[in-house]
């Protein structure tokens, strides 16, 4: 796969969109946990929904009056009774979610880490160019490219610019932490925001043949000095603040618009 350039606040190319005819008059928003959830269910004005994924999954489902917007989080794992974050409950949720709610657009949005040298701050909101993985290492010729299984967004340079967003690659792997093997990795791949679903989200949007948009808001600094969880708690109400802000907004724009018109 072509290896793009990675630019901040749509300066640059962000290549020609996929799925430009597509127009969006369904979205699907998908967040790992509660308390990223419930700010945006709110200001969505979603009601819960307990028809559309039947138990024993044990996502949360929300659904706007017009039925036009959809937003799943993953819900608590059955054994431990915390929040599924990771990529595995992100796949089989993606896959519910998307085959029952059949939308034009899939948004993967929650929170981050991002890379201060590539222009994060903690509260602000980034759009992903890409998805990779970056805990994936198969050093097998083909496997390794399957392992890091970069896959394109939708990129929406001229929504990005009309909403102030940031942008850049989104890594994804199953820590919160990180070893020296998981930062080459993002390094190689220009990695500006690291979490634990987006590539997840992005390999099961491609199956349908759904494009995927990554909205994140970073809530700690990867190559800070602080560790990621000590950050992440006291930073999370802010960052879900943001996107509780900035989401609608997304939402708003997004709808009734073709893919090809975002860029
Ligand atoms: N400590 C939290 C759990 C956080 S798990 C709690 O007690 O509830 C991390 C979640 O936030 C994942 O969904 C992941 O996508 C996101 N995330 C935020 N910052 C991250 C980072 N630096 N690395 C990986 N994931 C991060």
């Amino acid at each position: 796969m072509e290896v793009d350039t990675i630019v901040q606040d749509g300066v640059g190319e962000d290549g020609p969109p996929a799925h430009a005819e597509r127009r969006i008059d369904r979205v699907l928003l998908l967040v790992a946990m509660e308390a990223e959830a419930l700010p945006m269910v709110e200001r969505l004005g979603l009601v819960k929904d307990e028809t559309l994924i039947a138990p024993p999954a044990s996502c949360v489902t929300y659904i706007s009056q017009d039925g036009r917007i959809c937003l799943t989080y993953y819900g608590k794992c059955p054994n431990t009774g915390m929040c599924s974050v990771g990529t595995v409950p992100a796949a089989l949720y993606t896959y519910l979610a998307v085959q029952a709610f059949k939308p034009d657009l899939v948004i993967s949005t929650g929170t981050a880490g991002g890379f201060r040298a590539r222009g994060a701050a903690i509260g602000d909101v980034f759009v992903a160019s890409a998805t990779v993985n970056h805990d994936r290492r198969i050093a097998i010729p083909g496997f390794d490219a399957y392992g890091i299984g970069k896959l394109q967004c939708v990129a929406a340079p001229r929504m990005r610019k009309d909403l102030g967003l940031k942008f850049g690659c989104c890594s994804s792997g199953n820590s919160l932490d990180w070893h020296d093997t998981d930062m080459k990795l993002m390094l190689e791949h220009e990695a500006a925001v690291k979490e634990m679903e987006a590539a997840s989200v992005a390999w099961v949007s491609s199956m349908f043949g759904t494009p995927l948009m990554c909205v994140k808001a970073i809530t700690d600094i990867v190559d800070g000095d602080q560790p990621a969880h000590e950050e992440f708690l006291t930073n999370l109400a802010a960052a879900a603040e943001a996107m509780q802000g900035v989401v609608p907004r997304v939402v708003t724009y997004v709808m009734g618009k073709q893919i090809k018109d975002l860029y």
